[in-house]
Formats: C-alpha cells, sequence, structure tokens
C-alpha cells in the first residue's frame, strides 16, 4: 500500500499522555526504552461509520498485552476507551484505522526499568481497506515463509500484541512482497501452520472450518468473531494443529484480521483456492455485522 503523506507530518491531532496534542507534536525521545528494548505494546483498530469495532475488546488486550510485558498501563480500560472515541470524534473519522500504543519512556536506558514511566498514546486516520478489492474478489496471493517461525510461547511473549514480534513479521512480509506475494503465511517452531504476518488464518475442508490452535500467536478479535459467524450458520468449527501437507485438502482459505476483515486466499505458492461459498458467506455476514 502506497503512502506519500509520511505519519510525522500531517494535519490533526493525537491523544498523548491523558492530552489532544497537534499531530507533528506527539514527539519522543531518540532514548527510549521502547525504541532500543522493544518495551512497546499496540493495537489496531478499525472505525466503521464513526464507530470503533469491538472497542473494549481491544482496549483489554492492550492492557492485557503490557501486563505480559510486565508493565501496567496508567489508564484504566474505560479512560482509554473514552479517549480513544474522543480523538476519533476530534479527527472526524468515519472510516478509519485507530492506532492505541504504550511503551516504557527515557527514564533509564537499560534492560532494569524500575524507573520507567509508561507512556501511552491513540492516533487514528482515515483508512482504506488494507488487501486490494482484486485481492478480495479474486483472492490474495500467498507463499510459505521457509524461514522464520512464530515462537514458542516461552521463548517470547506470544499472546501480546507486542511491537518487538512484529521484527519476524515485518522481515517475512518485506520478502513475500520482494517475490511479488501479498503475504505469506508462516508455521510454529514445530513446524505447525501458525498465522500470515498480521492476520489469522483459515482453511474449509469438507464444508467444516479448520484454524489452527492459537497457542503461539495472537488470538485475534476478528478471528473470534468470525468462528462465532460460522457457528450462527451451522458451520462446524475445528481448531487443532494444521500441517502444510493438509493444505492441499482444503478447498477453500482465507485470513481474518481488523485490517484484512476476511479476505480469501487464491493461492499458496502453487496451491490455489476458489473463493468458495463459506467464504463469502463469512466475508458477508462480517461486513454486515461491523455495519450494525
Ligand atoms: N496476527 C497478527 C500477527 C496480527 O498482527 C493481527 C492483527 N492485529 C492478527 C493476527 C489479527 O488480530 P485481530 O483480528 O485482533 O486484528
Amino acid at each position: 500500500m502506497s503512502n506519500p503523506v509520511p505519519f510525522d507530518d500531517r494535519d490533526g491531532y493525537i491523544w498523548f499522555d491523558g492530552k489532544i496534542v497537534p499531530w507533528r507534536e506527539a514527539t519522543i525521545h531518540v532514548l527510549n526504552h521502547g525504541l532500543h528494548y522493544g518495551s512497546c505494546v499496540f493495537e489496531g483498530e478499525r472505525v466503521y461509520h464513526g464507530k470503533v469495532f469491538k472497542l473494549n475488546e481491544h482496549t483489554e488486550r492492550l492492557h492485557r498485552s503490557a501486563n505480559l510485558l510486565g508493565f501496567a498501563l496508567p489508564f484504566s480500560v474505560e479512560a482509554l476507551n473514552r479517549a480513544t472515541e474522543e480523538i476519533v470524534q476530534k479527527q472526524n473519522i468515519v472510516d478509519g484505522y485507530v492506532r492505541p500504543v504504550a511503551w516504557r519512556g527515557s527514564e533509564q536506558m537499560a534492560i532494569l526499568t524500575t524507573h520507567s514511566r509508561i507512556h501511552v498514546a491513540i492516533a487514528c486516520w482515515t483508512w482504506p481497506a488494507y488487501y486490494t478489492d482484486e485481492a478480495k474478489r479474486k483472492g490474495a496471493k500467498l507463499t510459505i515463509e521457509k524461514h522464520w517461525k512464530r515462537p514458542a510461547p516461552d521463548t517470547a511473549p506470544t499472546a501480546s500484541k507486542a511491537a518487538g514480534l512484529y521484527m519476524i513479521g515485518t522481515i517475512t512480509k518485506n520478502q513475500a512482497h520482494a517475490g511479488g506475494f501479498q503475504e505469506a503465511l508462516m508455521t510454529d517452531w514445530r513446524g505447525y501452520i501458525a498465522e500470515t504476518t498480521s492476520s489469522n488464518f483459515f482453511l474449509v475442508i469438507g464444508g467444516e472450518l479448520h484454524t489452527p490452535i492459537p497457542d503461539c500467536f495472537l488470538d485475534g478479535i476478528t478471528r473470534r468473531t468470525v468462528m462465532e459467524l460460522a457457528r450462527k450458520r451451522g458451520i462446524k468449527v475445528v481448531e487443532r494443529h494444521i500441517t502444510l501437507d493438509e493444505l492441499s485438502t482444503a478447498q477453500e482459505a482465507f485470513m481474518t484480521g481488523t485490517a484484512a476483515e476476511v479476505t480469501p486466499v487464491g493461492s499458496i505458492d502453487a496451491l490455489t483456492f476458489t473463493v468458495g461459498p463459506v467464504t463469502t458467506a463469512l466475508m458477508d455476514d462480517y461486513a454486515k455485522l461491523v455495519a450494525e
């Protein structure tokens, strides 16, 4: 996605540590624990018709993500929900994206963080779809990441939406992009299918929905929403460990995420999938739900 206007040079406002400040003034010092040591967690939320979808779930996850990194946010879930609504309104966002972020500050430049202060900011902007209409119609082109794995849950705080975990996704996504793919499917440290660089992954096998157990990657809010929508339609949902060999047994595949919504997968390397009835039905159900 091309983005001609850099994110540090825009008009508007950002909620920053309890205050609304002009966009260009929402800055931090280069000596910052979040930047140097990855003490940073964030959220990605979507605004539909002026309202943040599943706001409370996202804010609760931000709190949990911080706790998993050993810090507590200095604002309650309720306060951050209100702050989000305030900045979305101030920015006049009708359909857009919200990025809350929390990090350890500049008090200490060492691993130990006994005196670190926690900072929180919430930015939002008008945003088009993450994948193009063509990707949504024909299905996205994926490749299997062969080198990088989702780490074991005792080697990284894998349940946290921690900025540090995205270094793996960024290397992987850049490689996939350079190879002409829109996304990469990642396996975990055991070799099971995990997720893509920024979305959860589903297969349709014989009319049933199969998705990996989120025991070492993010259990997405969209993932849980889509599983609920499927169950409402009477579609059986199976959470289990899935191997790469099983990809060839699936008729349909799709990705879910706040940004991706429900995006069909057209191919994974040489394997092709149809944008079939289950994916289409869940895309429609999801679109209806967010429009409510
Ligand atoms: N996995 C990763 C690595 C992600 O970045 C995201 C997007 N937040 C997801 C899964 C999907 O999560 P959600 O549905 O909560 O947006």
